[in-house]
């Protein structure tokens, strides 16, 4: 859903009246004064007369709930808001809505540039999905052989029961989840048992298994992939906890990937949408959160200023330090969104392949260019459509002549001809791919990350009990923020 200015679901669009900007002028800074005045006090309230520059303001009373963000946390929350009887208004960056998800077009098949698959064991997912009337079915053809890395740079073919191994070394990896994460929807259930372990990094861990050097070729590129690159930056209890959700089982684990929707991520969030009646305002970046206690002020890059008596926040975690927040963020937020919780670098890309590749799934090694490149739809006449994954940052994962040389280390009878792709890393309103907990921030961040902080409340995948990293974190967080915000108003 691309969109060039406001749009409305169900309610009329406020109208930016002369009255509404004088009555504005008296009391908001504009983003620039701000930052260059410094004229928020400490208690973030913003003085009168700062408002040289500013533009336009929204119609104060129009809304009683402001919504930054419209990806799934945010939908939700504004949608949970409108249950509530609060009349959210959503503020976005972008042209469009779905953030991380991205559904588009591409030769001829539907493709997903950000997440894409669902579990049946994702319960808040299945009850959206429910809820809306859409259905979850296997997508993509399933492979018939697999390649891996033998030694450093170097790959071989191997048949399906190659997997067996790989699945046991996985199996080892997460050992003792059961045991841990007894409950995986609270993963501080066990907590004395967490805290031991919760420093600990996915290299730890294989570094504590002893592996022999090829089973750890076999396994770190799959753990670093959803790392972000670098399997130190994520948190053994991170991933280990994706393991138990699903039911502590290689089943479990490989069942997260290959079900989509019908209509994929976009038709179930534009239902959501308009289930939540809200207007959203595109193109318009939020650079300043100020709350004087009272009420708060969001301002947007270009200086439009909108007021209401609470916030939530749905921009990835990632994000936070790039808005400015008066009074600034409590320690345990501004800790996360230093260290991040989105992985830093997470590059996805459709490639049209052609040559006599067959249907493949290919895993790279740790520091590889390319982490995982799978065979998904056959086009006919020897070519497909196969995903990849990217965490190299010098790749232009965009550019099919800087594709070949690194797609043929794994596959040398492939050739890109085409490829569409989102490096989102590189994307300024993600800042990053999936959250990923670094190691530590289960015990030491989570709980005080999904409190809210005088009248604004936070959402996103990044500060999940459950799901961290899927859409069905997201919506867990989007819940929680709005009854938050709905205790404030
Ligand atoms: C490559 C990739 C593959 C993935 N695969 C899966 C998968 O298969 N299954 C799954 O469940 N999950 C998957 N995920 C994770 C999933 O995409 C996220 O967990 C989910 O989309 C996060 O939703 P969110 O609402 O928290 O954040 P986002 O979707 O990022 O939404 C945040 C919104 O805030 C907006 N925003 C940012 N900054 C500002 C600002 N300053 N002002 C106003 N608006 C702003 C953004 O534009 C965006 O629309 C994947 C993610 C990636 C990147």
């Amino acid at each position: 859903m691309d969109n060039q200015g406001d749009t409305t679901s169900g309610i009329p669009a406020t109208k930016v009246t002369r009255r509404s900007v004088l009555r504005a002028a008296g009391t908001v800074a504009a983003v620039g004064a701000l930052g260059a005045t410094g004229a928020v006090n400490a208690a973030g309230a913003v003085a009168a007369g700062d408002l040289a520059g500013t533009t336009e303001v929204g119609e104060e009373g129009s809304y009683d709930a402001i919504v930054i963000g419209a990806g799934y946390a945010g939908v939700t929350a504004a949608r949970e808001l409108r249950a509530r009887g609060r009349r959210p208004l959503i503020i976005e960056a972008r042209d469009r809505i779905g953030g991380r998800t991205w559904t588009q077009t591409f030769a001829g098949q539907r493709i997903e540039l950000g997440a894409n698959w669902f579990s049946p064991s994702q319960d808040l997912v299945m009850k959206e999905l429910k809820r809306y009337g859409f259905g979850l079915s296997p997508e993509g053809v399933g492979p018939d052989k697999a390649v891996f890395p033998v030694e450093p740079g170097r790959y071989q073919e191997f048949g399906l029961d190659a997997f067996t191994h790989y699945d046991n070394l996985l199996a080892r990896v997460f050992e003792g989840t059961r045991d841990y994460f007894p409950r995986p929807l609270e993963p501080l259930y066990a907590e004395d048992k967490i805290r031991a372990i919760d420093g600990k990094s996915l290299s730890d861990r294989m570094d504590d298994l002893k592996l022999p050097a090829r089973d750890r070729l076999w396994i770190s590129g799959t753990l670093s992939n959803y790392s972000g690159g670098n399997s130190a930056d994520g948190a053994l209890t991170a991933l280990a906890q994706w393991w138990a959700l699903p039911g502590h089982t290689t089943e479990g684990w490989h069942s997260l990937i290959g079900q989509v929707a019908d209509d994929g991520m976009k038709g179930l969030l534009e239902a959501m949408l308009a289930d939540a009646r809200a207007r959203v305002i595109y193109r318009q970046p939020v650079a300043y959160i100020a709350d004087d206690g009272r009420r708060v002020t969001v301002v947007t890059r270009t200086g439009r200023i909108f007021r209401a008596p609470v916030a939530v926040v749905a921009v990835p975690a990632n994000v936070w330090k790039h808005i400015r927040f008066a009074p600034g963020l409590p320690p345990m937020h501004a800790e996360v969104a230093e260290q991040g919780s989105g992985v830093p670098n997470a590059a996805k890309f459709w490639a049209r392949v052609r040559g006599d590749v067959g249907r493949v799934v290919a895993n790279g090694e740790e520091g590889a260019p390319i982490s995982a490149l799978f065979s998904y739809y056959d086009l006919g006449n020897s070519e497909q459509l196969m995903i990849g994954f990217s965490e190299d940052p010098s790749l232009d994962v965009s550019d099919p002549a800087q594709l070949n040389p690194v797609v043929r280390r794994m596959l040398p009878k492939a050739e890109v001809v085409d490829v569409r792709a989102q490096d989102w890393g590189k994307d300024e309103f993600a800042r990053g791919g999936w959250a990923l907990r670094r190691p530590g921030q289960l015990t030491r961040h989570l709980p005080a990350v999904q409190r809210p902080h005088g009248r604004i409340a936070f959402a996103n995948d990044g500060i999940a009990s459950g799901w961290t990293g899927f859409i069905d974190g997201a919506i867990e967080t989007g819940f929680r923020a709005a009854e938050q915000a709905a205790a404030l108003v």
